[in-house]
């Protein structure tokens, strides 16, 4: 069986919803003619064909127009042609009988990008359907969030996202042109949830909260880990520090001239690499900050000495 992406499977869910009221259906039809619909001239006189490789929503489309027209209506089955050889399914049908089922014209209204005037939430959500059914895709959720319609007409787009960011105020659509093609889309995961449900695709949703429940819990172990990295990372870079600043006062003499409270954290330093103030306070008796005072004030006694060396070679120079 060929990969099923999550837009197929969204899509395949989608076409299973069957609504039952008459101004769904409709609402449901014309997002699919604004997005997959297009007219074609004949000397059979003008007819509008939607075109798509599935199957299911071809079957679904015949049998919104039969429950919505009495008309007749064609469906032609091509082979593609070249490398896919998926079938495509053609639905053909008179443009005077869909100006029936709208009771307006199609040319200049619908495919002249007129959004529908929607009253009922029920029906919004079978708009949003019936687009995304038309010319949507969503990306695998476990890569990235991104759901996007595709408009092919620059004004229709502007309008459609006007009419979307108003119908379906938690969805906020952005609008992006590429290669000639205008995109009505959603980049994250909370309004594609959104949308998911609007048009009821239950199942894709839930794979998708599962997918994102683990992505939120990946993130936070990298998060953790990449925390403690970064401690570790510190304490070492640190504890290098203070190892030379040690290291200088010792062959200088300096160290064994310093309190012995110094010479202790130092001792202690230089035996535990990677021990934390709290680890060396603890193995003398001592306060976390007592041992980053005297820690601190090695490695300014070896800056001070080093500066010195420093400006000897200047001099000398
Ligand atoms: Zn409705």
């Amino acid at each position: 069986m060929a990969l099923v992406n999550f837009s197929q499977k969204v899509k395949s869910e989608l076409v299973r919803v069957k609504p039952s009221h008459k101004e769904c259906k409709k609402a449901e039809l014309y997002g699919l003619i604004q997005t997959a619909g297009v007219l074609n001239i004949s000397t059979k006189g003008p007819s509008l064909e939607i075109k798509t490789e599935n199957a299911a929503l071809a079957r679904k489309v015949v049998s919104l127009y039969k429950e919505l027209s009495q008309g007749k209506t064609m469906l032609v089955v091509e082979k593609e042609t070249k490398l896919k050889k998926r079938n495509l399914y053609r639905i053909r049908s008179e443009v005077g009988q869909i100006d029936s089922v709208f009771s307006q014209t199609v040319v200049e209204n619908i495919l002249d990008k007129n959004v529908p005037k929607l009253q009922e939430e029920c029906c919004r959500r079978s708009y949003l359907r019936g687009l995304f059914l038309g010319s949507g895709s969503l990306q695998n959720p476990e890569k990235t969030y991104h759901l996007e319609i595709r408009i092919a007409d620059k004004v229709f787009a502007e309008r459609l996202q006007e009419y979307l960011n108003e119908i379906a105020p938690p969805l906020k659509f952005g609008l992006v042109e590429r290669r000639n093609e205008y995109l009505l889309y959603l980049k994250d995961g909370e309004s594609i949830a959104v949308f998911l449900t609007m048009t009821q695709a239950h199942r894709s949703l839930l794979e998708m909260e599962n997918i994102r429940i683990i992505k939120e819990m990946k993130n936070n172990v990298n998060r953790l880990v990449n925390c403690e990295d970064a401690n570790i990372d510190k304490t070492v870079t640190a504890s290098l520090k203070q190892l030379r600043a040690i290291e200088t006062l010792d062959a200088q003499g300096i160290l064994s001239k310093m309190p012995k409270s110094f010479q202790e954290v130092a001792k202690i330093r230089k035996q535990n690499f990677d021990a934390s103030y709290l680890k060396i306070g603890q193995l003398l008796g001592i306060s976390k900050s007592a041992v980053s005072y005297r820690l601190k004030k090695i490695e300014k006694e070896a800056e001070k000495i080093s500066q010195l060396s420093r400006t000897d070679k200047t001099d000398s120079e």
